[in-house]
């Protein structure tokens, strides 16, 4: 228990884990967080979810680097048997100064890119970090390692989202914020739950239904939304596009499409009308596990709705056909007419709290900052003059093709900024021995994570509590964080350390912080030309895009056309493509993978908050209780979970939301890790991993 103290003091500041974005008062005592509370941010109005209020003393753990730290002499780096964090993990390491550290772990990078060129080498950022240190980062790869092999963890999650709304609206952020829920008539979340991943967004879902709104949840497994919900349709794994497909043929059979929009605004409407024939909801029923009537019925709540919006997460984005979902979803508001309007629109969810700011800023590939080609000639001579160096004309590999590149030799170094790929990348074995091919690995962090146990050099960083600088949420405000505690130990600040290597890799940066790299973004970023520095430090929040610093930020994009070539939407019809693996004899279960309430991404931050894994602290598999007694397995039984790829031993857990046949795990927990098991099957668009649907046998352990 704990009282205010006049002594205490009190940083407004965001929260650490998701898009959302919440703002919040952190209360610190003794240069430690003792409570969180949710401030009046645009994004959350006070509230917060309980990694918000309770997730915040990880910053304090003692597992915390302090030190740089460098691989021991004669100690292999060992990718299949990782320690549990702690001493063990640790002892594979020696404490060095930061002037031997940073000169190995620069002296490594050079040597690999004066002896075999930029290509290879490779670097993951990170959309923990914000989004002046997401830039300096990828300007860092770009110009110091001179090439494109730069990404971050969108590649695994809204990838193929971002592929389909660059190719059917010309750009890939929200057309309207979250709280947009609370002007519609209808409703669609579609592969997300927000109420475990974005809690306080579902709060304004659930706020919209109470005043009328009509929620439709459309998931293979039920969630804590579904009891608020007109129709959960529970379909099939994988079968998104056959029904999306069949709810288009509904509504353009049925003749509701919004005809005048289609003429003015939308391109491609014959060849969707043709290529949809085939998806009759009658003859796709069964494929798809709903039934026609309730299709039609869905279909029809949608397309008559005054204003409906729909939002999507990784269920929908984390498929080999991700894209093609996006598409389907595209196309369904741009029959209806239902974007460009308050109450309408597409939100993808984003994941972390930086992940769109950080594709933003170009921690991606093929873009530079502004989503601008780096394969454009013009756009890459204009980069040339900004930063003063020669740029590789080749797009960069993207996350699991760097890994792969790894496996196989051609990618040698790798340069990784608040990543856990050895966590979240498919196939994890497979990843954790790429990892571990590297003739040279840096990797700067927090905490001594399964990625850096396979490190050369280990550089001991900031957690978001001690950094200045700004984050873009999934609704596009561009907020400011503040120091809320200093940095414990010898740990020092990202944007120090990224500038301290491109310094002995031959870049001279001078000395830049926060708003000085916020400086240099806004030179080249028409998208946050109305925001300076001081704006952002005076309102706390600016929504982008926004053209002048008296003007506000436009929330709702899109009223009077498209930033496409034509002005106009492109429709891009689809056709079914099966997941990558569905279950058969042998493995005769499906596997998803997501997040859970409690913990975040790869675990590294939240299971080291006290509370949050207090109140999870064991690795579990849900299953239907259905399964479960198939299976002659009570709930906390210890089952073996396999597939093609490997097999963890894990709790059960009874869940009736998730459906017969179907077993979930989280991939949060290091001592059973999900992603030992999934597949690295690629969407051809998105590049994103198939993380959501594999076969898997179950048995009792
Ligand atoms: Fe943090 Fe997201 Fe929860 Fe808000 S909803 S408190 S941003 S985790």
């Amino acid at each position: 228990t704990w009282k205010i103290d006049d002594e205490d003091r009190h940083v407004r500041s965001l929260c650490p884990y998701c898009g959302v974005g919440c703002q919040v008062d952190y209360t610190v005592r003794g240069g430690r967080i003792i409570a969180a509370d949710g401030a009046a941010g645009p994004a959350n109005l006070y509230r917060l979810c309980v990694k918000g209020r309770f997730g915040f003393d990880y910053a304090h753990h003692p597992d915390r680097l302090t030190r740089p730290l460098v691989r021991r002499e004669g100690v292999a780096k060992d990718p299949g048997q990782i320690p549990p964090p702690g001493e063990e993990r640790r002892a594979a390491f020696r404490e060095a100064s930061w002037d031997e550290a940073l000169e190995i772990a620069a002296r490594g990078l050079a040597a690999i890119r004066d002896r075999d060129g930029g290509a290879a080498l490779a670097g993951f950022g990170s959309a923990k970090g914000s989004n002046e240190e997401a830039y300096l980062f990828q300007k860092l790869i770009r110009a110091g390692f001179v090439t494109n092999n730069v990404d971050h963890c969108t590649r695994l999650c809204h990838a193929s989202s971002v592929a389909a709304l660059m190719e059917g609206l010309g750009s890939a952020a929200v057309t309207a914020p979250f709280m947009a829920a609370k002007d519609a008539d209808v409703i669609i979340v579609i592969g997300s739950r927000p109420a475990q991943n974005h809690p306080v967004a579902a709060t304004f879902i659930k706020n919209a239904v109470k005043r009328g709104a009509k929620l439709v949840v459309m998931d293979p497994r039920r969630q804590a939304l579904s009891r608020h919900a007109e129709y959960m349709v529970q379909f099939a794994s994988g079968m998104d596009v056959v029904l999306l497909n069949a709810m288009i043929y509904t509504i353009i059979a049925e003749g509701l499409t919004d005809n005048a929009y289609i003429a003015r605004h939308v391109e491609g409407f014959e060849e969707l009308k043709s290529k949809i024939a085939a998806f009759v909801p009658e003859k796709v029923a069964a494929q798809c596990g709903v039934e026609a009537a309730v299709i039609r019925a869905v279909a029809r709540l949608y397309a008559t709705a005054k204003r409906a919006i729909i939002y999507w997460g990784m269920g929908v984005s984390q498929h080999v056909h991700g894209t093609d979902n996006v598409r389907a979803l595209i196309a369904l508001s741009l029959i209806c007419g239902h974007i460009g309007r308050e109450g309408c629109g597409l939100h993808p969810l984003r994941g972390q709290n930086n992940v769109q700011g950080a594709s933003d800023v170009g921690l991606i590939p093929m873009v530079y900052p502004d989503y601008k080609a780096v394969s454009d000639p013009a756009v890459r001579d204009m980069y040339q003059r900004y930063w003063g160096v020669p740029l590789s004309d080749s797009p960069g590999l993207t996350v699991v093709e760097i890994i792969n590149a790894a496996r196989a030799g051609t990618i040698k170094g790798m340069y990784i900024m608040g990543e856990n790929p050895a966590m979240s990348d498919p196939d994890a074995a497979h990843a954790r021995q790429g990892l571990a091919a590297l003739e040279h690995l840096v990797v700067q962090d927090i905490f001594l994570t399964e990625t850096a146990w396979l490190a050369d050099v280990i550089l001991p960083a900031s957690s978001f509590f001690e950094k200045e600088g700004t984050f873009t949420n999934t609704n596009r405000q561009v907020q400011m964080a503040h120091p809320v505690v200093p940095m414990p130990g010898d740990a020092r600040q990202d944007l120090w350390i990224v500038q301290q290597i491109a310094r002995r890799i031959g870049l001279d940066w001078g000395e830049m912080d926060a708003a000085a790299v916020f400086d240099e973004m806004h030179g080249v970023m028409a998208s946050i030309k109305g925001m300076s520095w001081a704006r952002l430090q005076r309102e706390g929040a600016v929504t982008y895009p926004c053209a002048r610093e008296d003007a506000p930020g436009q929330d709702i994009l899109f009223g009077d056309g498209f930033p496409t070539k034509t002005g106009k939407g492109r429709l891009a019809p689809t056709d079914f493509c099966a997941p990558d693996e569905l279950p058969d004899d042998d493995y005769p279960f499906i596997l998803t993978t997501g997040r859970m309430l409690e913990h975040w991404h790869t675990g590294a931050i939240s299971r080291h908050a006290g509370i949050l894994h207090d109140l999870e602290p064991v690795a579990v598999v849900s299953l239907n209780p259905a399964t479960l007694r198939r299976l002659e397995a009570q709930p906390g039984d210890t089952l073996r979970v396999g597939t093609r790829r490997g097999v963890v031993d894990i709790q059960a857990r009874a869940d009736r939301d998730v459906p017969d046949g179907m077993v979930f795990i989280p991939f949060c927990f290091y001592e059973a890790a999900a992603n030992l098991l999934t597949n690295p099957k690629l969407d051809p668009s998105g590049k994103i991993p198939e993380f959501k649907v594999c076969a898997a046998k179950v048995e009792k352990a």
